[in-house]
């Protein structure tokens, strides 16, 4: 069975002892995972190392950077490469989430650069894509979905694609409180794993996680996850309220 994975992405919140309250709280409450359940804790940077420390030795939890460079190093001030990300211990990181892609001018093909280092350097990429609403109200959200997929992934051998987690997430559902249905993400999710499996197979398409993010809470996990191709979230604001998490991790398939 492919990985069901319940991730946390903080965003920009919480102190460094908020954050760490949060960790302490969601690993003594949540249920004992199986084999095939993860959860993943993105963290702010400054916090990488803090998180490992909590998450050290737990089977099946890991820490994840929000973002990283498409450089290995240099005069790029203020930027995180993945040869750091990787001196840390940190084996995950989101790229592409739409907050990247609206507010930093993230590209595709800039973001295949990021992914192309991150599997260079035995770092999982859980790749966010999705639609704005206009290109949903226009019924168009397969081919700019798949559009996205093509530019950032398909150079990738079968291979390396199997070691991504893939998240798609519509960007009016994101911090809005307007979740899709789970319909809605079943058929996306179902459409990308058949887009998957005309490039790479059958076999490499059933292996891939792909996550649903958009306004995922304690109230609709249960009915996202139980979907066939939702193989869990990427949980904004109700990952960093420590019941409402727990509760999103013991939904897991
Ligand atoms: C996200 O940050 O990826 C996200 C899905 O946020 P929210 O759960 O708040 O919609």
């Amino acid at each position: 069975m492919r990985k069901q994975i319940a991730a946390a992405n903080w965003k920009m919140n919480l102190t460094l002892t908020q954050g760490e309250q949060l960790l302490d709280t969601v690993l003594a409450k949540h249920h004992a995972l199986t084999t095939d359940q993860q959860v993943v804790f993105a963290v702010p940077f400054p916090y990488l190392q803090a998180a490992q420390q909590k998450v050290a030795g737990r089977e099946n939890v890991f820490v994840a950077a929000q973002n990283c460079y498409s450089k290995k190093s240099g005069a790029y001030t203020g930027e995180v490469s993945v040869e750091m990300l990787q001196s840390l211990g940190v084996q995950v990181a989101v790229i592409g989430h739409s907050e990247r892609r609206e507010y930093f001018n993230e590209s595709n093909r800039f973001l295949a650069e990021k992914i192309n280092i991150c599997l260079e350097y035995s770092i999982t990429p859980i790749f966010c894509c999705g639609e704005p609403l206009q290109i949903r109200e226009a019924i168009m959200q397969n081919e700019f979905v798949k559009n996205q997929m093509e530019e950032s992934l398909f150079h990738l051998s079968a291979e390396q694609i199997k070691k991504l987690v893939i998240a798609y997430e519509p960007i009016w559902a994101i911090g809005t409180g307007k979740t899709a249905t789970s319909e809605q993400a079943q058929d996306m999710q179902a459409y990308l794993r058949n887009v998957l499996a005309d490039k790479y197979g059958d076999a490499v398409a059933e292996k891939i996680s792909i996550l649903y993010g958009g306004s995922v809470k304690a109230n609709n996990a249960n009915e996202l996850f139980s979907q066939r191709d939702v193989d869990g979230g990427l949980v904004g604001g109700a990952s960093i309220i420590a019941d409402e998490f727990v509760a999103i991790i013991n939904a897991l398939k």
